[in-house]
């Protein structure tokens, strides 16, 4: 079969692998598509190390059952699947006093275990989700994203009425703009420094789009809400983009900090600022199981527009290049997916 296999910084290879085959309790999936993720782009720039080389990458699976391995109970050959990437241990503290999502032997496909980015990858059952077969390929590429959008959405637990300042609008700040507008909100302004990236959150639910190069995002807020946002979300990971907003947030509201930022970076924060104003701070990792199956139900409504979030659909040769636009030319694409039978 064919992969593009991660062998360090700026350094991914077209190579012609063994199919693999599916173990105890494992599923053999034909891959139809992946997502190209931030993370993805961050492992292949050198900015993260969480993958182990050589490794296929990408983790925003979609793909079909051809075989299934010994012990699978609930999959059959040809059913359509999303899968969740994070495997956890269940046998440490944290998996058995009921915190999985904090597991200390934690692996993830496409971190250290082969990905997507080729045209068979082998998924443990318990992290494979079956979707109906109507269920567009857009929708399946940003299953895995949506699902740990609504496990944030759980955790800010706004109100019909609350107020939202979301800081970006790449497929993070899209998702988020549509669960969001969705949920009766007061208002929704959006940060984004791409003109065309704007245009899509105000065209999807945004009230308001401002540029922060050129703005005062502050002064902006509070022109239309005195007394600030209820809820600030953060999906660029820019520790600036964050200090900049802070102070738009409402007394009593709440911060996500949702994007990924750098691991050296430092946040200078009042703490008698938080204090006073009463804020709460809060961050929102990965999705419990079951947030894929809501993902699921909710595309299948069809009040998510994913294709305004996937912007192009490239083979598997084009994966670096996919990445170099995620990075360097962030007005070209919002969401690449990767076909590897393309
Ligand atoms: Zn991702
Ligand atoms: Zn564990």
């Amino acid at each position: 079969m064919k992969a593009a296999v991660f062998y360090g910084t700026e350094d991914i290879r077209m190579e012609e692998l063994e199919t693999p085959s599916p173990g105890e309790g494992e599923l053999l999936l034909k891959v139809s598509g992946c997502g190209v993720c931030g993370t993805d782009a961050g492992i292949y720039y050198g900015k993260s190390d969480k993958a182990v080389p050589p490794v296929v990458i990408g983790h925003e699976i979609t793909g079909t059952v051809e075989r299934v391995g010994p012990g699978v109970v609930s999959f059959r050959e040809g059913q359509q699947v999303v899968v969740d990437p994070f495997i956890f241990c269940g046998v440490c503290d944290f998996c058995k006093t009921g915190s999985p999502l904090l597991c200390s032997n934690e692996s993830f496909l496409g971190y250290n275990r082969n990905g997507g980015y080729c045209q068979y990858t082998v998924v443990p059952e318990q992290n494979a989700y079956s979707v109906p077969e109507t269920l567009g390929f857009e929708e399946r590429v940003v299953c895995e994203t949506l699902a740990t959008v609504l496990a944030g959405f759980d955790r800010l637990g706004p109100k019909p009425g609350s107020s939202f300042l979301i800081l970006g609008a790449g497929t993070v700040g899209l998702l988020w703009n549509q669960v969001v507008r969705n949920s009766l909100p007061a208002a929704i302004v959006q940060t984004e420094v791409v003109k065309r990236r704007r245009e899509t959150a105000a065209a999807l639910g945004a009230d308001v789009t401002i540029s922060p190069c050129d703005t005062d995002v502050v002064e902006t807020v509070r022109s239309l809400l005195p007394l600030g946002v209820d809820c600030i979300v953060d999906a660029t990971g820019s520790t600036e983009a964050v200090s900049q907003a802070l102070p738009a947030l409402k007394k009593g509201g709440t911060f996500l900090s949702f994007g990924i930022c750098p691991p050296d970076e430092r946040l200078s924060l009042s703490l008698n600022w938080v204090y006073r104003s009463q804020v709460r701070i809060i961050t929102s990792r990965r999705p419990p199981r079951h947030k894929i199956q809501e993902a699921v139900c909710i595309l299948q409504r069809g009040i998510i527009d994913t294709k305004a979030v996937v912007t192009s659909v490239r083979p598997l040769s084009e994966t670096a290049e996919a990445f170099r636009l995620f990075e360097k030319e962030r007005d070209r694409e919002i969401k690449t997916a990767i076909d590897p039978w393309k």
